[in-house]
Parts: structure tokens; sequence; C-alpha cells
């Protein structure tokens, strides 16, 4: 029998093997620091739920094997310094930016992408962690450490952030969910929406550029492409080789998921075109408890990842797959006064979106 090594036990490995169960794909997600390194068979296959990881014996037996999905291409995603100069290569618009070296200084950056410069860590950032904004006016400076660990971008002032889900399968063929539109407060995706009528026109641009990069790197499985939108223009913001947060919608709204695409993809089961149902959306949990009275909301489908709860952790997410405006309002009413006041934008937003 053929296992699915997830590396990294985090959420995302975990729904990999929910979606798996019933295509019959045993799925095994791997904490990087367990102290047993796993045995693999032959026919075995990897993949990863994180961009970067350090060597340890889990790690490294993982990384050994032949059949690890996309394995060189970790390498490039993991550094924004790499990232950048591949979608540079392909001609892929993304935010103006330069490496930070040890020569550079604040008015350099000033000189070359204006006045509000975001300073991003090559390596390990998420949710926003890892970055700086350089800001002219207030004569921020360059944290000492950064030469040469960071990028700088210019600051976009985009009228929206969207996101594509693109799947690729061993034959070099690729399918998309619809767009996404994202919110994101202080650097956190806090709520998507899926599909969007005013987005469709933008859909055919963002799959010939996701298409451009899947093929150039051969890649296999799913793929996730944030943009910024700026007037009619799409700019990539940045790029994840995994099943993506904004792609978590698809679990309710769609007949294949993006964690289901990803699992026939990399062990070379049939793909199909996914059938997209309803609106969809999805708001995420973020570092507040468990509220049971949440599965009590109409057309809600809760996914708690069963981590300690931590101020700005994603703890889990629930999704909605709606039809009429009446329905989403009515699940919106629902949900509203069972999270947390902080809540209030995001359910502000969804409602000027949706209604
Ligand atoms: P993720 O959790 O998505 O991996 P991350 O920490 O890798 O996040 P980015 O996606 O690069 O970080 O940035 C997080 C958010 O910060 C973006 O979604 C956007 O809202 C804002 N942001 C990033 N780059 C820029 C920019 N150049 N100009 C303006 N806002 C930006
Ligand atoms: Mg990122
Ligand atoms: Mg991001």
């Amino acid at each position: 029998e053929q296992t699915l090594w997830v590396l990294g036990a985090g959420q995302l490995g975990n729904m990999l093997q929910h979606a798996a169960y019933p295509l019959g794909v045993n799925v095994k997600p791997i904490d990087i620091d367990a102290a047993q390194a796993p045995v693999l068979a032959k026919n075995d296959v990897v993949t990863a739920e994180r961009e970067e990881w350090p060597s340890t014996p889990v790690t490294d037996a993982l990384a050994a094997h032949s059949n690890f999905a996309n394995q060189a291409f970790f390498a490039t995603i993991a550094d924004r310094f790499k990232q950048k100069s591949l979608l540079d290569e392909l001609e892929l618009a993304t935010a103006p930016w330069q490496l930070v070296e040890t020569a550079t200084t604040e008015s350099d950056l000033h000189n070359k992408l204006g006045d509000r410069v975001l300073l991003k860590r090559r390596k390990g950032g998420y949710d926003g962690r890892g970055q700086h904004w350089l800001k002219k006016a207030e004569q921020s400076l360059i944290p000492d450490d950064w030469h040469n660990n960071a990028i700088a971008e210019q600051a976009i002032n985009f009228c929206e952030e969207v996101s594509l889900i693109g799947v690729r399968d061993q034959q070099g063929k690729c399918y998309f969910y619809p767009l996404t539109l994202n919110l994101h407060q202080n650097g956190i995706l806090t709520a998507s929406i899926s599909p969007l009528n005013r987005l469709k026109p933008y859909q055919e641009t963002a799959e010939k550029m996701l298409t451009k990069l899947m093929s150039a790197v051969d890649y296999v499985g799913v793929m996730a492409m944030e943009c910024f939108k700026v007037g009619d223009k799409l700019l990539i913001n940045e790029i994840a080789p995994r099943v993506h947060n904004s792609g978590h919608w698809t679990q309710a709204g769609s007949n294949i998921s993006q964690f289901e695409s990803h699992v026939r993809c990399v062990t070379g089961l049939p793909m199909i075109v996914p059938s997209i149902r309803n609106t969809n959306f999805m708001i995420n949990l973020i570092g507040c408890e468990l509220d049971k009275r949440w599965l009590a909301v109409e057309g809600s489908e809760l996914f708690w990842y069963q981590k300690s709860v931590r101020a700005g952790r994603k703890v889990g997410h629930i999704n909605f797959s709606k039809t009429g405006v009446e329905n989403i309002s009515a699940a919106l009413d629902q949900i509203e006064p069972l999270l947390p006041s902080q809540y209030s934008d995001t359910i502000n937003w969804l409602r000027k979106e949706l209604l």
C-alpha cells in the first residue's frame, strides 16, 4: 500500500488527510521534530505543507525520497529573493523590489521604491511576520541584521487582494478554481469570498500567469498565487507551493476541494475539472476559543484545528456555501454575535461584498 507523507503536522496536513480518506489514499502528516524518522517505501510519495524546514531526522528522511513532489521548487519559493527573481525572469508582474544588500541604505530604497517601502525577510515569514515598514516621513531604519536577509518592496496601493488556486496534474494539464477575494488585517488573512461575478474579467489573465509559472517549473499539485489588484491589473504578491488558506472555501463550495486536488495530482490519480456550487465565504478563526454554538449556524461548516489558542494564531475556520442574499444575510446575522467583537469589520466587509 502506498503512503502519501506530508512534511509538517499542522492543519494543512490534517486537511489533506481528511480529503484523502474517501479516495482510499493513506496520508500521514509527520511532525518535523518527531523523535522517530519514518521508514518510507519505494512507491510512497512525499509532499509538504510548509515552504521551509530545518534539517531533522524526519525532514532528512523525507527529503531523501525520490518521489518528493516539486522538491527542487521549495528552495526557490522559500527564499523571497529567489522567488521574486523567478517572477522577473518569467516576466510575471510583481511589486517592484530589490535585495537589501550590505551597502544598501534607507535613502537608496526610498529613491528607488518610494516613500513607503516594505522590508520582508527572505525566509520564514508568514501571516505578516518578518515584515518591517520603512517610512521616509518617520525616518525608519533598516534593522541591522536585515542586510542580505531581506528584500524591499514598493508599497502597493492596491484596490483589493485576490488569489488564484491552480492545480497541475502529472500530464501537465492545468485546472483552476475561480478567483478568490481576500481580506487581510494586520498581514493575516481574515476572510475570503469566491466566486464573485465582478472578478470574472480577471480570471483568464490570472490563469495565464499561473499556468506560465507552474509549467516553467514542471509543477505537480496545488499552487496558490496571491495578487494585488491595482486598477484593472494584477500584480503578484507571493506564491505558495501548496494548498492555501484562501482556498479553504473549496471544502464547501466544490465537488473536489483544493486538498483533494492536491492528493489526486501528487499521487497520480485522475484529475477532473472542479465543479463549483453557490457563493462561498470563509472566516478564519484567529486567537479565539472554540465555541460550539457556531455549529448551530445554518449552513456553517466548522474546521477546528485542535491547536492551543494564542493571540494572532489561526486555530480554525468556518466555511459557508450559500445561494441568495437572504440566506447569506441570515448566516452573517447568526454568526456575528458568536464571534469576538473584533470580527465586526470582517462581517461588515462580507456584507458589503455579498449583499
Ligand atoms: P502569508 O501568511 O500569506 O504567507 P506573508 O507573511 O508571507 O503572508 P505577504 O503575503 O507577503 O506575507 O504579506 C502579507 C500582507 O501584507 C499582504 O496580504 C498584504 O495585505 C500586505 N502587503 C504585502 N506586501 C505589500 C506591499 N508591497 N504593499 C502593500 N501591502 C503589502
Ligand atoms: Mg507567505
Ligand atoms: Mg501572503
